[in-house]
């Protein structure tokens, strides 16, 4: 996509995944190769790193690979990086908080090592036969011993759509389990058997009481919060008449470029954090001559 200035999502990535170095050898090599860098992660998803600085601190690897506990992530400028979850007791960074701070080649590990360790935390046994599965292929699958079933992470498609009306004004909502003053553009889950276009025509009805006319593709963000990814989109509204559902989004309103402005001046108004698509969103529309559009 064109001026989509979030990352390099739109782009190839920065993390080789380096598929085909995900064998029982291959694996072991690159764990034992000196630049080899592990992420920790603890059973409550928090990274090891520097809270006030916001960044992961990877530590060396030591002693056997092993394909049960060690998920390999793939090469960072030809630099091995694993992840694993245990047990921290060193200060730990909230993953919010690095997704707001990190840039390049780390964003993309942290975003890479949070999905695929949510997925190995939240599922072990076969949907087929109930058994306990294991690791393979460097932690990107699992296999079942019992039945042969194979199973993939997991991730769950959610639309995110910021709505703009005739008169150029955004519409943005707040939800009832966030900080006050915090307001953000709708987003909601693909429902199975729809498509994102329709999940945003369907979610920004439900939520919000306006008809959209046209829905733009954006770009799109990992969102492993635990498993999802954000699809957005940008929408024209053909109504203007606001309706909240009153229980996920209890109140939304339009705003003008200028009424933001002084909103979040005042403080009455907090927008999501620089690094989200969400922010991106916005700010495409709040700063249009820096999209170019
Ligand atoms: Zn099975």
């Amino acid at each position: 996509m064109n001026n989509w200035s979030l990352h390099n999502w739109g782009q190839e990535a920065i993390l080789d995944r380096a598929d085909d170095a995900r064998t029982a050898e291959r694996l072991a090599e690159l764990w034992a190769d000196p630049r080899a860098r592990l992420v920790e992660v603890d059973w409550e998803g928090q990274f090891r790193g520097d809270r006030e600085a916001g960044r992961i601190e990877p530590v060396d690897t030591t002693g056997e690979y092993d394909e049960q506990r060690h998920v390999f992530l793939g090469l960072l400028e030809g630099v091995p990086y694993f992840a694993v979850t245990t047990i921290l007791d060193t200060p730990t960074v909230a993953i919010r908080k690095l997704l707001g701070r990190a840039e390049g080649g780390e964003l993309e590990v942290i975003t890479s090592t949070a999905a695929i360790l949510n997925w190995h935390r939240s599922g072990g046994y076969c949907v087929s036969c109930g058994k306990l599965t294991q690791r393979i292929r460097g932690g990107y699958a699992r296999i079942c011993p019992n039945c042969d079933w194979l199973e993939f992470p997991r991730t769950d498609p959610a639309v995110i759509v910021s709505i703009i009306d005739d008169d150029d004004r955004i519409l943005l909502a707040h939800q009832g389990t966030w900080d006050e003053g915090r307001y953000s553009v709708l987003a909601g889950f693909v429902e199975a058997g729809q498509s994102f276009e329709q999940t945003c025509f369907r979610e920004v009805l439900e939520e919000s009481g306006i008809h959209l006319r046209e829905v733009k593709y954006m770009g799109s963000q990992p969102w492993p919060f635990p498993r999802s990814i954000m699809i957005g989109f940008e929408a024209r509204a053909a109504t203007t008449e606001i309706k909240v559902d009153g229980e996920e989004i209890v109140h939304a309103a339009w705003f003008t470029r200028d009424e933001l402005a002084r909103a979040v001046e005042a403080g009455t108004v907090k927008l999501p954090f620089r690094g989200s698509i969400a922010a991106a969103l916005i700010d495409r529309w709040r700063y249009p001559a820096a999209s170019a559009r």
